[in-house]
This record gives structure tokens, C-alpha cells and sequence, in this order.
């Protein structure tokens, strides 16, 4: 046992109270995870997985690779990227073996090392702009009381890639950057696109070469490349003196107040990693630079300020509850809507959609339906109860992502199959702006039905 073990009690305690709750965790996760550690559980875990793979087929079908890289490093990894010097108070370092190492702050290093490999290995067969995508999860340290939710945390996951490009094709990857930005925003997450500005994050001439990694001239040539570029975007931007990144200025993308992605111009990280030298020896033009960017940034953050912003309605494909068929039993035919609506459900699973049946009783409906409104709130209800089934008629409630209410449709049918081929028509809605991001479907049939 190392000689600075604290006894932090290794018993729980089962907490029964009088009215039979009980409260073994205080909080949701209890006290054992820790603060700014965010947890996604069985609904979350669905939303992440399901999030993951879109981003990753989507970076793939526009020349990303895709890379996986370790938690922790040595040390020495982050001396040669300059983090050790400019972004330390941030890190977590510590010792193994008595050497020091850090947990990734970011994945910007990493990646640098993956070119480096490509380069030495496969020399001129590495063809530039090179670009590396990866849903990478860092550790910074922030102050205990600036943790807040999802929205300041300690650990996170960003949709990062870097794009290794020469000066010549710059400017077209970082116009290729926004373009893809304004797609994920304006049809995975339906964010009011026409309302996006940027703002262009600069250093503060006063700080380069102590805050601001460069010389005055490397900067201003930088800045001055990345003020052309927002010009030629065209829309409109704001100019932040003091907000650069230590290796380079910034574009960062804001929709109303919020400020979602980032374009970080960097002309130092090639260098720090000899990388211009390295481009030479295996016969290439020794012209490159370095774009850091994240559509998304921290996928916690993001997520966390758009449940916030829309109520914690999420976009359908995301949505860990889909759809749920409800019977509405009162008595009378209530053998029958079972039937329909337990044959409806499993006809909509075995379309490998996230969808759950309950039965509730007429009299407490009313009552069911505020508390999934309020709590996991599906993207589609079906209803099927004694009326439905005299007037074959069956109501089919979604929640409509670009107007962002409730939208009604009534499904006229005969048998199941036109229950179901009714709310795929609404499925298909809502999914179709997925399907033009990659061309494909994205359903993960996981069991959440003892949320309902
Ligand atoms: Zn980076």
C-alpha cells in the first residue's frame, strides 16, 4: 500500500427511507466518480455510440483517416509540443517508474507522431493535405468551482482532426473545414445555420513568445491569412485581441451566443516536430502547415447546452427513446389494443428502431404522457386505445426538429403493416437529414424500456 494511502471508507451504506426509496448513491453517480467526470449511462451511451459512428463515417467519406490515441503519454511528448511549457497549469502529470508522464490535455501531438510515422515509412507515398480525425477524450484541469454540468468539465471528448496541408491548398481546407461544420450543424443537429458568425481569435502582440509560441512576424503573417480566409466565407466577424490558441490564431464559430467550432491556424507544431526537415529527406516540398479544428469541440459541452438550449429534445437518430407506442386501456377492447399495438412495436424493432411499448390506463394518460414529456422524452408517440380501434384511425404524435414543437399526423389503417408504414413515413422525415451527411442509416436497437 503506498505510504500516502487515505482511508476514504470502502463500505457503502444501503439507505432505505420510510418511504421506501432508496439512496445508496446520493446523487445520480454518488460521490464515487468525482466532479467534472461526466458518466453517460444506458441513454447516453446509446446517444454517444450512436453520435461516434456518424462522425466517423462522415470524416471518412471527406479524406479523413480516423486515429485512436492513448490517454497517457510521456512527458517528453508534450516538451517537444510545447504544452509542457505553454499549457501546463491545465495538465495532469505524474510519475511512473519514476519518469514523468502527463495525461493528454489534447490529441494535437499524437497526430503529429502519426504523420511523422507515415512520413519515415512510406516516404512520398504520403500525399498532403494529410488529414486525421479522432473522437478523442482529454483531461484538463479546471479550478473546482468553474465545474458546471456537462458544460465545464474535466474530462471530454472532442470531434478533433488536424489537416496537414501546404500553404497552397490552406486556404481550400479551411473553406472544406466550414463547409462540413455548417452540414453537421444544419442536418444531424438542425441548429439555425443562418444565424452563424465567427469570431477571429488573435494573439496579443504584447505576450508573443511568452504566451504565444512564434515571432511577431510569423503571427501577423498568420493572422493576416486567417482575416482573408473569414473574409472570404462571408459572414460576419468579430475581432478578439488576447484569444489565440499559444500556437496560432483562431476562427471560432459562434450560432447566436453560442460558440460551437473552432479553426486553429498552427505554424509551429510542424516545426517544434522537425517536420519541414523531415518532408525534404524523403523528397517532398518542405511547405506545411497545421489546422486544428473540432465541429462539435467538447461532444460533453455540446451536448450538455443543447438539451439546455431545446428543452432535452434530442434529434431523432440520437434520441435514446425513439418511439413509443402507448396503449390507452379503459376496459372495453383493451385485449385488442394490446394486440395492435405489441404487434405495431415489434414490427418497429425489427426495424431495428429504439421502440418501446406501455400500457397506461385512460384515467392516468393525462398524467403518463407529462412525465415522458418531462423526463425521456421520445421523439415519436403512437397511440392506440378504444377509439383508435372503432374509428381505425391512429394518432401519431413526432417532435418536429426544424420547427421545434409537436407535430400531429393521423394514420388510417386496416391492419399493422399500416400503422407501421404510417410512422415510417415520420421516421423517414426525420431521418433523411442524417441519411445526406453519409448515405446511411443509423439505429442501435439497445433494450431502455425499463426507463418507461
Ligand atoms: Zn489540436
Amino acid at each position: 500500500m503506498p505510504k500516502d494511502h487515505v482511508d476514504y471508507g470502502s463500505d457503502l451504506d444501503l439507505i432505505v427511507d420510510p418511504r421506501g426509496r432508496i439512496s445508496v448513491l446520493d446523487t445520480e453517480f454518488g460521490t464515487l466518480v468525482g466532479a467534472g467526470i461526466p458518466f453517460f449511462s444506458v441513454g447516453g451511451g446509446v446517444t454517444r455510440t450512436v453520435l461516434h459512428r456518424i462522425l466517423t463515417d462522415f470524416h471518412v467519406q471527406r479524406g479523413y483517416r480516423v486515429a485512436m490515441t492513448p490517454a497517457i503519454a510521456s512527458s517528453r511528448l508534450f516538451a517537444v509540443s510545447g504544452h509542457l511549457d505553454f499549457y501546463r497549469e491545465n495538465m495532469y502529470i505524474f510519475n511512473i517508474d519514476e519518469h514523468e508522464f502527463a495525461i493528454k490535455p489534447m490529441n494535437c501531438p499524437f497526430h503529429v507522431l502519426i504523420l511523422m510515422n507515415a512520413l519515415q515509412r512510406y516516404r512520398n507515398r504520403v500525399s498532403l493535405p494529410f488529414r486525421i480525425f479522432e473522437l478523442g477524450h482529454v483531461h484538463r484541469y479546471e479550478l473546482s468551482g468553474a465545474l458546471y454540468g456537462l458544460l465545464r468539465v474535466r474530462g471530454f471528448t472532442q470531434d478533433d482532426a488536424h489537416v496537414f496541408s501546404p500553404s497552397s491548398s490552406m486556404e481550400a481546407e479551411i473553406l472544406k473545414v466550414y463547409r462540413e461544420m455548417v452540414e453537421i450543424y444544419e442536418h444531424l443537429f438542425h441548429l439555425p445555420v443562418e444565424e452563424i458568425s465567427l469570431r477571429l481569435s488573435l494573439s496579443d502582440p504584447s505576450e508573443i513568445g511568452k504566451e504565444y509560441i512564434g515571432s511577431r512576424e510569423e503571427w501577423e503573417e498568420a493572422e493576416e491569412f486567417l482575416r482573408r480566409v473569414a473574409d472570404r466565407i462571408g459572414v460576419e466577424y468579430t475581432e478578439e485581441k488576447g484569444e489565440a490558441a499559444f500556437y496560432g490564431p483562431k476562427l471560432d464559430v459562434v450560432v447566436g451566443e453560442w460558440q460551437l467550432g473552432t479553426v486553429q491556424f498552427d505554424f509551429n507544431l510542424p516545426r517544434r516536430f522537425h517536420l519541414l526537415g523531415l518532408l525534404e529527406r524523403v523528397g517532398l516540398e518542405p511547405d506545411l502547415y497545421m489546422i486544428h479544428r473540432a465541429y462539435l469541440g467538447s461532444i460533453e459541452r455540446f451536448l450538455g447546452a443543447y438539451l439546455e438550449k431545446f428543452q432535452g429534445r434530442l434529434p431523432f437518430v440520437l434520441n435514446p427513446v425513439q418511439i413509443l407506442v402507448i396503449s390507452v386501456l379503459s376496459g372495453g377492447n383493451d385485449g385488442e389494443i394490446l394486440k395492435l399495438a405489441e404487434g405495431v412495436t415489434r414490427e418497429l424493432k425489427s426495424r431495428e428502431f429504439r421502440a418501446f411499448h406501455v400500457s397506461v390506463d385512460r384515467v392516468g394518460l393525462a398524467s403518463y404522457i407529462r412525465k415522458v414529456e418531462s423526463g425521456v422524452k421520445p421523439s415519436v408517440l403512437v397511440f392506440i386505445g378504444e377509439k383508435e380501434i372503432e374509428s381505425h384511425e391512429v394518432p401519431v404524435k413526432y417532435y418536429d426538429p426544424v420547427e421545434r414543437k409537436r407535430k400531429d399526423r393521423k394514420v388510417v389503417y386496416e391492419s399493422v403493416e399500416d400503422i407501421v408504414n404510417g410512422v415510417h413515413e415520420v421516421t423517414e422525415y426525420l431521418e433523411t437529414p442524417v441519411d445526406r451527411l453519409t448515405g446511411r442509416k443509423y439505429r442501435l436497437p439497445v433494450d431502455l424500456s425499463h426507463l418507461l
